[in-house]
């Protein structure tokens, strides 16, 4: 397998398939450029190599053909200054004979972005046509969009074929696929996944599977009442899913069978309000009477999850156990990662990703001192349930 760091892209053009589905505002300015820098690495790499890049990518959700508020045009000038003033110039479509002229004409150090794929049905449908179309733009192709890595579009998978020795992962998914093996395929042990957030609903296929890798699961956040009330305990007015009672204790039935640690709140700090202001007091977690709500971890459960992961040699966070957004309830949320960088200060691998946790991680300032912060949602969820991202196996060529 081709690797980004030894392909020779002496007078190449690389087409780079890139997340740059940034938000605009309504005068069409990039509010957040998160995705477009961290392609940034890549795109520089391929420059110094002497490659030229036609970078390609899809940017909301346009319905039928080319539509100007979907436009990649107001990305040009941020990606020239992101580039330290390179040249950067926006093809008027992805295909087609125009188009093909244009890439074959990117000098050294300049970067062409090809229009939205979306304009095109064909990219969301995995078109072989319309892949093949598109490949007609470049000598290799570059795979660094992770947050498609899930989807088999034209771009992000079926494109592999018609470059069958000159295919490759770009920094970001490479980052993001040897992280997320260190967790998920030959782990330091003890592996500790913490999984919290709102629901069991939305986390049960990954819990699931988690079932069969970790040692240690610890089960934060709304999750808690849940299994609070499947074993029979009281939990007043806390957020509660009924239909995934079954499911709850299934899960517990499971982690005793595979013989994995389940750490679940024993304790709570509980509120009269769903409110920053609301009155509190720590209660047992099968004790919240009516009128009242957990809305984090209290602090015997805190201490246990801490113990857990200090111990850890491998550590999955993924969702906080508190409602973090108000600080009233985000001591248990704080507390878990503080123990995450003191793990990861000892030697252990710290891998946090979903959207709600990296907030989280970046509010409190733990960024730094974690191993990995992965910024996909849906591919890394669904490479945590054990599904092939097609992204990634087209480029493995699995
Ligand atoms: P998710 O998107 O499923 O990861 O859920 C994240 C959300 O769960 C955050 O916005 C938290 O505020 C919320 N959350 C965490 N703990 C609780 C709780 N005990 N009750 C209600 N919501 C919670």
């Amino acid at each position: 397998m081709q690797t980004i760091s030894s392909y020779d892209f002496k007078g190449k053009r690389a087409l780079i398939r890139v997340d740059f589905n940034v938000p605009l505002n309504e005068n069409f300015e990039i509010t957040d450029d998160t995705r477009m820098r961290a392609a940034l690495p890549t795109i520089k790499k391929i420059i110094e190599a002497g490659g030229s890049p036609v970078i390609m990518s899809h940017l909301g959700r346009p319905k039928n053909g080319p539509e100007e508020k979907f436009s990649l045009k107001p990305l040009v000038g941020h990606l020239s200054e992101l580039l330290g003033g390179a040249t950067v110039k926006i093809a008027p479509d992805c295909i087609g004979d125009e188009v093909k002229a244009m890439a074959a004409d990117v000098k050294p150090g300049e970067v062409l972005i090809l229009e939205n794929l979306r304009f095109y049905k064909e990219e969301t449908a995995g078109d072989e046509e319309f892949a093949r179309k598109l490949s007609e733009n470049g000598d290799c192709w570059v795979n660094d969009a992770f947050g498609t890595a899930h989807r088999a579009h034209a771009s992000t998978a079926v494109i592999a074929k018609f470059f069958p020795n000159d295919k490759m992962f770009g920094y970001l998914i490479e980052g993001e696929v040897e992280s997320l093996d260190k967790v998920v395929k030959n782990p330091g042990r003890p592996l500790t996944a913490i999984m919290g957030g709102a629901k069991v609903s939305s986390k049960i296929t990954i819990i699931e599977n988690l079932l069969n890798k970790v040692d240690n699961l610890i089960l934060g956040g709304g999750m808690t009442y849940t299994f609070v009330k499947a074993n029979g305990g009281k939990v007043g007015d806390s957020i509660c899913e009924d239909d995934y009672i079954e499911t709850a204790l299934n899960i517990q039935k499971l982690a005793k069978e595979k013989g994995v640690n389940l750490v679940i709140a024993t304790d709570v700090l509980a509120a009269d309000n769903f409110s920053n202001d609301a009155n509190t007091k720590i209660l047992p977690a099968n004790e919240i009477p009516d009128g009242w709500q957990g809305l984090d971890a209290g602090p015997e459960s805190i201490a246990k999850m801490k113990e857990v992961i200090e111990k850890s040699g491998t550590i999955l966070w993924n969702g906080p156990v508190g409602v973090f957004e108000m600080d009233t309830f985000a001591e248990g949320s704080k507390a878990i990662g503080t123990a995450i960088v003191e793990a990861t200060k000892k030697g252990a691998f710290s891998l946090v990703g979903g959207g709600d946790s990296v907030a989280c991680v970046n509010q409190f300032g733990f960024a730094d001192g974690v191993s990995y912060i992965s910024t996909a949602g849906g591919a890394l969820l669904e490479y945590l349930e054990g599904k092939v991202l097609p992204g990634v196996a087209a480029v493995r060529g699995e």
